[in-house]
């Protein structure tokens, strides 16, 4: 689990979050594009890395079953 998956902020209800392995990431965005809640987006002024906002997700795994790369999984939130 990345750091920043450590200090997500929690929305009542969700149960799993999508922790991002960004060695696995080839930015391809499709993620981006798919997230119901536009929960994704592609920092450019980091070398397009993809970012979740946890204030936004709701859990619903749709990033990690559309990862081509399997790059995100979606973890038991505590
Ligand atoms: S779909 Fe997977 S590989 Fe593509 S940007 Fe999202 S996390 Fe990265
Ligand atoms: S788990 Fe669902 S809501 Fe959260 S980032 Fe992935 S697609 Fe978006």
């Amino acid at each position: 689990m990345t750091e920043k998956t450590k200090r997500r902020p929690k929305m009542e209800g969700r149960t799993h979050i999508p922790s991002l392995d960004t060695e696995k990431c080839v930015f391809c965005a499709l993620c981006q594009y798919l997230c119901p809640d536009l929960a994704i987006t592609k920092d450019e002024e980091k070398r397009n890395q993809i970012e979740i906002d946890y204030s936004i997700c709701r859990g619903c795994g749709i990033c990690a079953y559309i990862c081509p790369k399997e790059a995100i999984e979606m973890m038991v939130e505590e």
